[in-house]
């Protein structure tokens, strides 16, 4: 995923209030030994009669590949209900514990090159955080081949997936959204914690509700500073389409990267398109070092000078004069809740320009899955980055001032 290497992995905070309070549960646990010697009575189920893509009315079907090797400390303490996310080298699921019966989410993580040190700093990052726009861990159990994060189950979806199906959307939505964002991101900032991939993706809905609170999640790529560490960081890593300027050219940088992409997701809340698009990676890159970008088209016709005002002072390509999240949260335009802004109904642009690229996506996982190729193709590039994330090898060879 092209951050693996000459990562500083930040120490968990000692006797921090948090930290005490997530269990890592180790192979030789006593207490999860005892526990799995006997599951309760009743309560018990095996992985493989239960709901979502396994049983069916009694009939036995083939358990799904994720449920048969989960380790059973995990399944005599939590049932697995459904796969709801999958990532390059992680799983994630709904569970239940047995006993509570509350959901929760576990997000699988295999120990495979590369992917342990994710996992790692996801684990080191996640420990140090509680914040109410923040996705909380529990628990965590490790295996010799998986580390298993038990943690708060968003039940909303996606940032984007709301979007297209919600009935209206407004400025005044978008900015509630981005106001939790970056509160949230504050938070981490003033913590020297950078997340490194913030997008959609990685912004879920708690609840299904209208109120819902939007919580980050997926801090795999994240970086927690400690005392006497560098202020800059200097790893090749991040999503193409929301990488900042300076990590492409390849520049000591800071946190002012994830403002650059919280640029990106305004743009994307207002006109479901992406300011910078481009089916070939050096001109993507290139668009983005030059900040090249613009407002054209139907989508932007009704969107408020404001708006526009708060992304074009973020897409800034010198991070020193980008907004802090601090400045970003007292910009007019969040501050008076797109009160002065447009009023006009967004939704229906907004959701046939996500449509799109949601069909598209579903193309693009299957040939994909089918084909891994590398190239890319204008039918199989989707809003959904997840498996895109730029490596460092391919900005060796741009000319990327060309
Ligand atoms: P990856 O590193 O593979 O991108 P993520 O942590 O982003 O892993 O998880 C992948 C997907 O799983 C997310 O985009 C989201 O849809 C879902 N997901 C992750 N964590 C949760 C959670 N706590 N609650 C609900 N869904 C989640
Ligand atoms: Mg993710």
């Amino acid at each position: 995923m092209g951050c693996s290497s000459g990562k500083l992995v930040p120490e968990p905070p000692k006797g921090g209030v948090h930290a005490e309070y997530v269990k890592t549960v180790f192979p030789n646990d006593n207490y999860i030994t005892k526990f799995n010697e006997v599951p309760n009575k009743g309560e018990y189920s095996s992985p493989y009669s239960q709901e979502g893509e396994g049983g069916q009315g009694g009939r036995r079907k083939k358990p799904a590949k994720y449920r048969t090797r989960i380790d059973p400390r995990v399944l005599a303490k939590y049932d697995i209900k459904a796969l709801i996310g999958r990532g390059s080298f992680s799983r994630v699921v709904r569970v239940e514990h047995r006993i509570s019966r509350q959901p929760f989410a576990i997000k699988m993580i295999e120990r495979r090159p590369g992917a342990a040190t994710i996992a790692e700093t996801e684990l080191h990052v996640l420990r140090r955080v509680r914040h109410t726009n923040i996705i909380q861990l529990m628990e965590v159990f490790e295996s010799d081949d998986k580390i298993y994060m038990v943690m708060e189950l968003a039940t909303g979806g996606e940032l984007f997936d709301r979007i297209v199906a919600k009935g209206s959307f407004t400025e005044r939505d978008a900015t509630r959204v981005l106001q939790m964002v970056l509160d949230g991101v504050k938070y981490l900032h003033n913590l020297g914690i950078t997340h490194r991939d913030l997008k959609p993706e990685n912004l879920l809905y708690y609840h299904p509700g209208n109120d819902s609170k939007i919580m980050i999640t997926d801090f795999g790529l994240a970086f927690a500073r400690r005392a006497g560490d560098d202020l800059m960081m200097r790893t090749t890593c991040g999503t193409p389409e929301y990488i900042a300027p300076e990590i492409l050219c390849r520049r000591p940088y800071s946190c002012a990267v994830d403002m650059w992409a919280i640029g990106v997701i305004t743009y994307i809340l207002l006109s479901g398109t992406m300011p910078f698009d481009d089916e070939n990676r050096t001109r993507l890159y290139r668009a983005i070092i030059k900040a090249k970008y613009t407002y054209t088209g139907e989508h932007w016709k009704d969107v408020s000078a404001l708006s526009k005002d708060f992304i074009d002072h973020l897409l800034i390509i010198d991070p020193q004069e980008r907004m802090t999240s601090a400045q970003a949260l007292k910009h007019p335009w969040i501050t008076t809740n797109a009160a002065s802004s447009s009023m006009k109904n967004l939704h229906r642009t907004i959701s046939q320009n996500l449509l799109q690229r949601a069909s598209s996506r579903a193309n693009s996982t299957k040939s994909a899955r089918s084909t891994r190729s590398t190239k890319s193709t204008k039918s199989n590039r989707s809003l959904r980055s997840d498996h895109r994330r730029v490596q460092a090898y391919e900005l060796e060879k741009l000319n990327l001032e060309g």
